[in-house]
């Protein structure tokens, strides 16, 4: 296995495009960045809009045939993808804790979660089947046929370089569609470890490409990606910001779109709620990833009956379970920010708390001595709506929390945002449980559970979080145009 990791090595350091190894064009590199000292690990290949549109070009040759294979053929590569993700989940947990920084433990657990969809698509590329109608007319059948919707285009973030790019390049080449992938420019180099996984699965030629861009190029090969005719649905994850220029530009070619924006999640304690389950998961749904994923708690609310129980707890849980350094190590918990305008946002945020009067518990301050980009976990209360923090998604290892005394004040407050993506509360009132997950605006739910994605679930958002699901067998349904078919006087 150590040799694999050689020839991963040697070839990641290509993009991938029509089954070749390639640079770019321009012949230009851009440098990847372990955030946990701000080292370059390794130069890749910075592709342009030409670069985009000859890969664009590769994979809607490809869909010509791959369109037409069998469902078990694709069922039975995306089966030896999986088997070769298992296989090599060491080396990519190394090579994802070195370009995103967090802990191997996240890592691995991030690569389990991401082989998943995989094989999950793999089971479900067998049962995309259409339906027969019932004629409203004599003589006449009526059928739905599921055909792929054609090229996909992905751009995905870096704070699971795996599973974002798995759970919609599961679904899309499932359906039959091929595609190309621009991973984020900060963690290119786990994209190109899966191309590398794909190739050796058999995947034809332009079926699976990936194109590493700068960010300096970023918006040039999205406008490509947005405009060029022959993508038919861009899936995208990352902030809302971006989300809306690209639903913006995919409007000239009317592309089929799914978008996984930002979210906002409130993380509810009533007064019945058992409290330490509600201070572990408060734990795991925070500071997964360090703060940085768009399901983690962002709002918390509690009960004031229970108020300085659940704080005390969180502090003296914080305290025990997160070790920040270098992920890499034994024993570490939790990386550094991904890069510092992250970690200038989160500064910003929580010394304007502070200076408008703010409680801070713990933290409040960069912890330099572990490296340029690390932030101290932190814990802040009597946060007011004249400080920036409040209602922002925070994106790092900062929680503010809320008192509040009433349920329908605090689903009023949970709401009050434009997004709407996780959302999670700890009840053990079961009429409370039902109303409050009617009444939650958000597209995922947590009840005593503060971790709760997996590939059988729909992932998705409500309001400014997005449109469509990933995961699920309805995740498919992003890829898939159906065609009815009338057949008359039969
Ligand atoms: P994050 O806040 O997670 O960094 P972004 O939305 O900035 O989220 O980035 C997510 C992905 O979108 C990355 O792959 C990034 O390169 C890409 N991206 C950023 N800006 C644009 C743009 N204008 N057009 C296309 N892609 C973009």
């Amino acid at each position: 296995s150590s040799n694999m990791f050689r020839s991963m090595s040697c070839k990641k350091n290509l993009a991938y495009v029509d089954g070749k190894w390639v640079s770019a064009k321009s012949g230009k590199t851009f440098p990847v960045i372990n955030p946990v000292d701000c080292s370059t690990i390794e130069c890749v290949p910075d592709m342009d809009e030409a670069d985009t549109s000859l890969a664009i070009d590769a994979a809607s040759r490809s869909f010509q045939t791959f369109k037409k294979t069998l469902a078990k053929e694709r069922s039975d590569l995306l089966r030896s993808w999986f088997n070769l993700m298992v296989k090599h989940s060491e080396e990519l947990a190394q090579i994802m804790t070195k370009e995103n920084g967090k802990s191997l433990d996240e890592s691995r657990a991030e690569i389990r979660y991401g082989n998943s969809f995989i094989e999950w698509f793999a089971e479900e590329a067998r049962r995309i089947n259409g339906e027969i109608l019932q004629a409203p007319v004599k003589n006449r059948e009526l059928f739905l046929m599921k055909q792929p919707v054609g090229t996909a285009a992905f751009i995905t973030p870096w704070n699971f370089p795996h599973a974002m790019i798995t759970r919609k390049a599961g679904a899309a080449l499932a359906a039959g569609c091929t595609c190309v992938i621009k991973p984020s420019e900060d963690t290119p180099l786990t994209a190109l470890a899966l191309a590398h996984l794909a190739e050796e699965a058999g995947f034809p030629p332009g079926v699976i490409n990936v194109l590493t861009t700068s960010v300096d190029n970023s918006v040039a090969v999205g406008q490509e990606l947005c405009n060029n005719p022959k993508v038919r649905v861009l899936s995208f994850t990352g902030s809302t910001t971006v989300g809306k220029i690209l639903y913006k530009q995919c409007a000239s070619t009317m592309k089929r779109l799914s978008l996984e924006l930002g979210g906002n999640a409130p993380y509810i304690v009533f007064e019945t709620a058992d409290i330490n389950l509600a201070v572990t998961g408060a734990l795991a749904s925070k500071f997964r990833n360090t703060g940085q994923t768009c399901i983690s708690a962002n709002r918390f609310f509690v009960h004031s009956k229970v108020y300085d129980e659940f704080v005390c707890k969180f502090m003296t849980k914080i305290e025990s379970d997160i070790k920040m350094g270098d992920g890499s190590k034994k024993g570490i918990t939790h990386g550094p920010l991904i890069k510092e305008s992250q970690f200038k946002i989160v500064n910003n945020l929580v010394n304007d708390a502070k200076a408008k009067g703010a409680t801070v518990h713990c933290g409040g301050k960069s912890l330099s001595e572990v490296g340029p980009l690390f932030y101290a976990p932190t814990v802040i209360t009597d946060v007011t709506r004249d400080m920036e923090i409040y209602g922002k998604e925070i994106f790092g290892p900062v929680a503010v929390i809320h008192k509040f005394e009433d349920e329908e004040d605090v689903i009023q407050r949970a709401n009050e945002v434009p997004v709407g993506l996780a959302g999670y509360f700890f009840s053990r009132d079961i009429s409370q449980i039902f109303r409050v997950a009617r009444n939650l605006e958000v597209g995922m739910i947590g009840v005593n559970e503060g971790l709760i994605s997996c590939s059988e679930a729909a992932f998705g958002g409500v309001k400014e979080s997005g449109i469509g699901r990933e995961g699920s067998s309805h995740g498919i349904d992003e890829y898939i145009d159906i065609k009815y078919v009338c057949l008359g006087n039969v």
